[in-house]
C-alpha cells in the first residue's frame, strides 16, 4: 500500500522519489510505504491552502461548525475503522485506540461551538459616543506536525480548532503511522469541507523544514519530542517580516506519580500499572517514575512485581491484550539500551522485559514490562524520557523531597499524587511545577474545553493546545473603536484620547 499526500481535496501521488516503509509492529511485517514529500510538494499544499483560505475565512462560523458537526458524526460511524488503523501501525491495543479516537472526537465536539467560541466583548459608549469591541480573526494557512503516539487524537487537538476559527490547515503526520491522517481527510471531505481547507503532506524533516520556512504559513502547532519542539520554536522566532511565525510546540515528558504512605495502596498500584504500561508507555502522559514516600516503598514494590510480570502482552487486535508491541524495531532497541543504562548505573532491575517473545508473533516489536527500584535522580533513566514500558521507582523520605525531586526535573508535563489527605493534595497542586496535575488520577489529560500543555521543557510557546487557549492560538485579536458623525466634536485633537 502506498500512502500518499492529500492536497486540494484529493490524493496526490508523490513524485519526490523518496519513501519509507511502514510496519505492523505486532508482526514486524512491512504493511506499506509512505511518501516523503519534496519541497515542491509542500509548496503545492501551501498553495492549495492559501487559495482556499479567503472563502473559508469568510464563511459564517455557524456554517463551518455544521461541517464539523458532520465530521463528528462520521468519526462516530468510523470509530472502529480509525482505531484499527491506529492499532495496525502504532501497535497499541484496540480498546486504547478506541479511547484515543474518543478523546479526539471531543475536540471536534468542542469546535462545533465555533460561533460561541468566537463571540467577543462589546463596550457601549466608552465615552464621546464611541463604542469599543473586538474580533478574533483567522490567521490563514496553519500547520500541524504530529507525533507517532497519537495519530488521531493529536491531529484532532489542532485541526478542528484551526478550521472552526476560519483557518486552512496542513497536517504533517508522523511517517511511522500515516494511514489515519488519510482516513480523517476522507471523512472531512465527506462532511463537505471545501478542497484545500484541510491537506495532508506525508514526510520527514524535509517537509517540516519546508513548511516552517514557507512565508505563507502563519502558525505551526507541533507535538513531539523536546529537541524537535525546541528546534521548531527557535526556527519560528527567526522568521523576519511583517508576520512572525506563531509557534506552539509541545515536547517530551517524564511524569512522576507520588505514592504517600496514607494512599490507598491497591488504587495506587492499579494506577501505576495502567499509566506506566498502557500503550506500552508510549504516551506523553505515561507515568515513568513512581515516587515512593517513606514507609510505603517496600509494600509498593512487593505489590508491583507480580502485576508487571502478569501483564498480558500480545497483538493489540486481540481483545485480551493489555499491552501491545512498540512502534518500530529501532524504538524497541532504544528502550533496551535505556534498560542496560539503568543496570550499568546501579539501579535494581526487578523485572526485565528484554528478550520476551509473543508466540506466533516472533518478529513483532514486543518488549515486556520492566521495573527498576533504587533509581536516583542523576541516573539517565530518571533524567531522560524513555517512552517505553519501563517504570522506575525512586524512594524519597518525605513529601517535601518528592516535590523537590519533581520540581528539579527539566520536564513538567504531567504528574500525579496518590493520597487520602486533602491538605497534602492541596499543597501538592499549588507547589508542583508541572502543567497537568492528577490527584488520585494517574493520567490527567484535560478535557476538550480545558487546555492541554506542560511547563518547562515540555512546552515552548505561550498557549496550550485546544480549549480556549486553542481559540487564542488560531486567531488574531483586533480591537475596534467606532463612532458616527453626529457624535464627533469639531476640531482636531492633539492630546491622548481619554474618555469624555
Ligand atoms: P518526534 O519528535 O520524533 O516526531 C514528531 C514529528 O516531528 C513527526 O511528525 C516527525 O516527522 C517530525 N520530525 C522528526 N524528526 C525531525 C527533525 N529532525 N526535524 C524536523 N521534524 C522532525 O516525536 P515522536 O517520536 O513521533 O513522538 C514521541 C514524542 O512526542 C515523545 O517525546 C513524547 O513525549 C512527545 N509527545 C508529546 C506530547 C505532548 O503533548 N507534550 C504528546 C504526544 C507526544
Amino acid at each position: 500500500m502506498k500512502l500518499q499526500h492529500f492536497i486540494n481535496g484529493k490524493l496526490v501521488e508523490s513524485t519526490s522519489g523518496r519513501e519509507q516503509d511502514v510496519f505492523n509492529p505486532a508482526t514486524g511485517a512491512v504493511s506499506g510505504q509512505v511518501a516523503l514529500a519534496s519541497v515542491e510538494e509542500v509548496n503545492l499544499a501551501v498553495a492549495a491552502a492559501s487559495a482556499a483560505a479567503p472563502a473559508w475565512a469568510e464563511m459564517a462560523p455557524l456554517k463551518r461548525a455544521r461541517i464539523l458537526f458532520k465530521f463528528k458524526e462520521l468519526i462516530e460511524k468510523n470509530h472502529v475503522a480509525l482505531a484499527s488503523a491506529i492499532t495496525r501501525e502504532h501497535g497499541k491495543v484496540l480498546s486504547d485506540a478506541m479511547g484515543e479516537v474518543t478523546r479526539g472526537l471531543e475536540i471536534v465536539e468542542f469546535a462545533c461551538g465555533a460561533p460561541q467560541l468566537l463571540k467577543t466583548q462589546f463596550s457601549d459608549n466608552i465615552g464621546g459616543g464611541i463604542d469599543n469591541w473586538q474580533m478574533r480573526q483567522p490567521l490563514g494557512v496553519t500547520v500541524g506536525i504530529t507525533p507517532f503516539n497519537f495519530p488521531v487524537m493529536v491531529p484532532l487537538w489542532m485541526a478542528p480548532m484551526a478550521l472552526a476559527t476560519g483557518n486552512t490547515f496542513i497536517l504533517k503526520p508522523s511517517e511511522r503511522d500515516p494511514s489515519a491522517s488519510l482516513l480523517m481527510a476522507d471523512l472531512l471531505t465527506q462532511a463537505g469541507l471545501p478542497p484545500g481547507v484541510f491537506n495532508v503532506v506525508q514526510g520527514d524533516k524535509v517537509a517540516v523544514d519546508a513548511l516552517i520556512q514557507h512565508p505563507d504559513v502563519k502558525a505551526v502547532s507541533f507535538v513531539g519530542s523536546t529537541p524537535i519542539a525546541e528546534y521548531i520554536y527557535s526556527e519560528g522566532a527567526k522568521r523576519k517580516g511583517a508576520w512572525p511565525l506563531r509557534v506552539q510546540a509541545l515536547g517530551g515528558a517524564k511524569n512522576h506519580l507520588v505514592v504517600m504512605p496514607d494512599a490507598n495502596l491497591e488504587q495506587a498500584v492499579d494506577a501505576l500499572i495502567g499509566a506506566a504500561y498502557g500503550s506500552a508507555g508510549e504516551r506523553c502522559m505515561a507515568i515513568s517514575v513512581a515516587v515512593a514516600v517513606g514507609s510505603v516503598a517496600d509494600k509498593l514494590i512487593d505489590a508491583l512485581i507480580p502485576r508487571v510480570k502478569a501483564l498480558k502482552i500480545m497483538n493489540g487486535m486481540e481483545s485480551a491484550a493489555e499491552m501491545g508491541p512498540l512502534v518500530t524495531a529501532a524504538h524497541k532497541q532504544k528502550i533496551e539500551d535505556y534498560i542496560q543504562a539503568g543496570v550499568d548505573a546501579g539501579a535494581t532491575l526487578l523485572v526485565d522485559g528484554r528478550g520476551m517473545t509473543v508466540p506466533g508473533h516472533e518478529n513483532g516489536f514486543f518488549l515486556g514490562g520492566t521495573l527498576f527500584d533504587n533509581v536516583t535522580p542523576e541516573m539517565t533513566i530518571h533524567k531522560e524520557e524513555i517512552f517505553g514500558p519501563v517504570l522506575a521507582v525512586v524512594r524519597v523520605p518525605d513529601f517535601a523531597a518528592a516535590v523537590a525531586l519533581i520540581n528539579s526535573h527539566e520536564f513538567g508535563n504531567g504528574v500525579a499524587l496518590f493520597t487520602s489527605d486533602g491538605n497534602t493534595a492541596r499543597e501538592f497542586s499549588r507547589r508542583i511545577e508541572v502543567g497537568m496535575v492528577g490527584i488520585n488520577v494517574p493520567i490527567p489529560v484535560p478535557m476538550a474545553w480545558h487546555s492541554f500543555g506542560g511547563w518547562k521543557r515540555s512546552l515552548f510557546g505561550d498557549t496550550h493546545a485546544y480549549g480556549e487557549e486553542g481559540v487564542r492560538f488560531y486567531t488574531r485579536y483586533k480591537s475596534i473603536m467606532q463612532r458616527w458623525p453626529q457624535t464627533i466634536d469639531k476640531g482636531a485633537e492633539f492630546t491622548m484620547p481619554v474618555s469624555k
